[in-house]
């Protein structure tokens, strides 16, 4: 009925003629030419049904899969009793799911403010966390992303900011991984340190063991608030609720989307520990969005949060990792285009040669049937996130398709050339 109505030179055209030209431009040149029609668990088919691919690129969306039945049919029986709800008012499935994710998130983590998207639940941590301090200094790490609005683009590289003009005060990056740098940059006048747990954008890098309790111990010395990001490491990621859970570090906010949703209703949360909630007492409708946890958004993340606490999920996706780590043992063994691997879960930054071969690899995979991405600020990492729902098989037909690309590419080294050099996407 929505699917494949037309061609999809029409889809193309009209894509590149009434939605974003350039953007198409650089799809077509990085043989990215998809157009995503049939979707289901861990596949997509283009939309003229010649080709299908397993979503490696947005699997942090996608943790459940395409269209998880379970969720399917929650919100198909939630159209009958529901809507978006009235956002001001007091609301059962609002304060069912704040009381779900009180009891899935960290420590003393209590309260939850819904939104649609990541971005919007950072804008709310940054300025719950200035509001509460009354303090401007925010401190992010260098290759980090939390979204591309107001603070959250703050928080961020000028390859996305630098074009709008000044910045708000009061924004200031280390580099990640380094405690004493955090040490040396948190004062007095930090109202936050803002940190994706593993950082996507940077590689999914993966720090020193004691880098996140020193970060908790300074943000703790100066009353700076910790803000750890979770919306692409959290729900299962990394074979752990949370990725944060590691290393038994508390945060004061603590954020999630992506997944929240299970992919079929946009919503997002930041879940904050009690002392900040004097802030939103004396404030009560500081923040308020007309679809920030909308009714059906929490039927969506009530019937994922089903599932990803299912016994045995998230073994399942440690036992998935580990298979995928077995197969690139033998693929470092016989490319020297591979340099290695950051791993946890099912987010692995994969390691190429040199910074031009994350693109290059993306288009081979592409053609070999897998959607995946490279680092925005580390070309050289390919970026590996599938659904978490991925079973052996489907582990197997990646590790093919990256031997097969691999191959290609070590036999074709002018492909590289070839491809756009197209920095941030
Ligand atoms: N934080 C992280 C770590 C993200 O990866 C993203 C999106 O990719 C965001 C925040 C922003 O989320 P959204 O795209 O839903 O606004």
């Amino acid at each position: 009925m929505f699917i494949g109505q037309q061609s999809k030179t029409q889809i193309m055209a009209d894509y590149a003629r009434y939605v974003n030209p350039g953007r198409a431009s650089v799809f077509k040149q990085l043989g990215f030419d998809i157009v995503p029609g049939r979707r289901e668990g861990v596949w997509v088919w283009d939309v003229d049904g010649d080709r299908k691919f397993i979503n490696c690129r947005c699997g942090e969306i996608f943790n459940l899969g395409h269209r998880p039945p379970r969720v399917v049919a929650a919100l198909k029986a939630a159209l009958d009793e529901v809507d978006v709800g009235d956002h001001l008012l007091m609301d059962e499935l609002r304060a069912a799911l704040g009381k779900r994710m009180a009891q899935l998130t960290p420590g003393d983590i209590q309260y939850s403010t819904f939104s649609p998207g990541g971005a919007e639940a950072i804008e709310i941590a940054l300025k719950l966390a200035r509001g509460y301090t009354g303090r401007a200094g925010v401190i992010s790490v260098k290759g980090g992303y939390h979204g591309h609005t107001g603070f959250a683009l703050a928080t961020g590289e000028d390859a996305f900011r630098g074009k709008f003009g000044p910045m708000p005060p009061g924004f200031s990056k280390v580099p990640f991984g380094d405690a004493d740098a955090l040490e040396a940059a948190v004062n007095r006048e930090t109202a936050a340190v803002i940190i994706e747990t593993l950082p996507a954008t940077a590689g999914i890098l993966i720090p020193p063991d004691d880098y996140y309790p020193r970060a908790r111990a300074v943000c703790d010395a100066y009353a700076a608030q910790l803000i750890i990001d979770e919306v692409q490491t959290g729900l299962g990621r990394t074979g752990r609720m949370w990725a944060i859970d590691e290393w038994g570090v508390v945060p004061d906010i603590l954020v999630t989307g992506k997944s929240l949703g299970g992919s079929l209703y946009p919503v997002s949360a930041t879940c904050h520990r009690p002392h900040l909630d004097a802030f939103f007492q004396k404030n009560p409708f500081i923040h308020v969005a007309s679809f920030g946890g909308s009714a059906l958004g929490c039927v969506a993340a009530l019937a994922a949060l089903d599932q990803i606490t299912e016994p045995g999920f998230m073994e399942h996706v440690q036992t998935m990792g580990e298979r995928f780590e077995q197969g690139f043992h033998e693929l470092r063994r016989r490319y020297p285009l591979v340099a290695g691997w950051r791993r946890r879960g099912l987010m692995i930054g994969f390691e190429l040669a040199e910074p031009r071969m994350g693109p290059a690899m993306v288009a081979a995979l592409a053609q070999n049937g897998v959607l995946a991405i490279f680092a925005n600020y580390r070309l050289s990492t390919l970026q590996i996130k599938p659904p978490l729902i991925i079973q052996p098989g489907e582990v197997d037909f990646v590790l093919e398709a990256m031997d097969r690309s691999l191959a290609f590419l070590t036999a074709h080294p002018e492909f590289v050339e070839l491809i756009p050099q197209v920095g941030v996407m």
